[in-house]
């Protein structure tokens, strides 16, 4: 027999404080076993290209193009590639799948690829020598003028160096660098990274790459997904060792390595990032507020019929964070379910409790964070031995927005 639960499916339990649990970013850690209880944030990005008055001074609009493009997609497949840390030495820190990717939005109007080209020589340099005011590195003139989607998208600005001050000798090197904003991101030098010959030690010219550039965009967007400098301050991570901040091994102390590969400290590599950092983004991800939820495309408002969790027999699973699923939850039978923090579900969407399974919301919230409302709980039951799905209610836990609701006494 398969219904939806009513009152007297549910039992009560007493009351304590369950806020903590939402609020630790460990909670938030993806569980590679249910890979679809933390589905991946698509961001919104666009960008823009700023040139000199006469169009020069950084990519023209068939480079810039085909540049951005493929800045998108390498580093996509930096998102998609996380690595081992290489700090501390000997480390056994999981290496977990980052569940984040960019979207390069379409211009709205035009529906093309939402790549603007700006010529402004005010403010579309970055000038070292400033402190404050249009261009300098902190200004936000240039952002307020040219940003588009609101708070929707990050815009992310792809600036140079003044080009009268790259040839001046006490400028010094024009340095590939960035800043990030909450909704907007700059980055300095890529023009001049990619199309300049440069010479390693031993004489071999070369020019970097569009996978090498777009480690910084994503050292950038880490910044406005939460993430710190771990190098040489807590950074809100235990599994993040502090260490002398060597771009590369030297051979010399204190670089004489093995040196960070993690994301967010300035070395070559930055392909790594840890359980905890990941936990970090996806709580601020999932904050209704104050967070980086604005820009992810919410995919967790349709439902997505093959992207369901499964917990599978005999399994005992608790969720301390929030989550936002696309699909269905099943609790299969003698598995167990715990839900301690937001958990929201599609309209469409339902739990399943089967035979000898338990849903226990333990002071968190089932509920649709969409405006819609989820179809409910869905009891199983075998109808030979009576043996059903249960639901425990404890620590005002609560069910809402939901078609087929359970009133619930507490
Ligand atoms: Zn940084």
């Amino acid at each position: 027999m398969v219904r939806y639960a009513t009152q007297t499916d549910v039992q009560t339990r007493e009351a304590v404080d369950m806020t903590k649990y939402c609020n630790l970013s460990t909670s938030y850690i993806p569980d590679v076993q249910h890979p679809n209880a933390t589905p991946i944030r698509y961001v919104r990005v666009n960008f823009h290209i700023m040139q000199g008055a006469n169009g020069e001074g950084n990519f023209n609009e068939v480079e810039g193009r085909r540049f951005v493009k493929e800045l998108v997609e390498q580093s996509n497949i930096r998102w998609g590639s996380n690595q081992q840390m290489n700090l501390p030495v000997g480390n056994s820190t999981p290496v977990i799948p980052i569940p984040v990717r960019l979207v390069l939005q379409k211009d709205p109007i035009t529906g093309d690829d939402a790549i603007y080209f700006h010529r402004d020589d005010t403010l579309g340099f970055w000038n070292r020598s400033l402190t404050k005011g249009p261009g300098s590195l902190s200004d936000r003139t240039v952002i307020d003028k040219y940003r588009t989607g609101g708070d929707s998208i990050i815009n992310i600005f792809l600036m140079e160096h003044v080009p009268d001050s790259i040839n001046s000798p006490t400028y010094g090197e024009a340095k590939l660098s960035g800043i990030s904003f909450i909704h907007s991101v700059k980055i300095f030098s890529s023009y001049y990274q990619y199309t300049t010959v440069k010479y390693r030690d031993d004489g071999t010219p070369f020019t970097h790459d569009v996978f090498y550039l777009s480690k910084l965009l994503n050292h950038e967007l880490g910044h406005c997904f939460n993430l710190n400098h771990t190098w040489n301050w807590d950074d809100g991570c235990d599994d993040t060792p502090k260490n002398p901040g060597c771009w590369r091994e030297t051979g010399q102390s204190p670089c004489e390595g093995p040196i960070s590969n993690n994301m967010m400290d300035y070395n070559w590599n930055q392909l790594a990032i840890t359980p905890c950092q990941l936990g970090r983004m996806e709580q601020f991800f999932w904050k209704e507020t104050g967070g980086a939820r604005q820009f992810v495309i919410p995919y967790w408002c349709e439902y997505h019929p093959f992207d369901k969790v499964t917990v599978y027999r005999n399994e005992t699973l608790e969720w301390n964070g929030g989550k936002d699923l696309w699909g269905d939850i099943e609790i299969r039978e003698g598995a167990s379910l715990t839900i301690r923090c937001i958990v929201s579900l599609p309209a469409q969407a339902k739990v399943i409790v089967k035979p000898g399974a338990k849903l226990i919301i333990d002071g968190g919230t089932l509920t649709n964070r969409c405006g819609d409302k989820f179809e409910g709980i869905e009891i199983w039951e075998n109808k030979k031995t009576g043996e059903k799905g249960e639901v425990i209610i404890s620590n005002n836990g609560t069910m809402e927005n939901m078609v087929n609701i359970v009133e619930v006494q507490q």
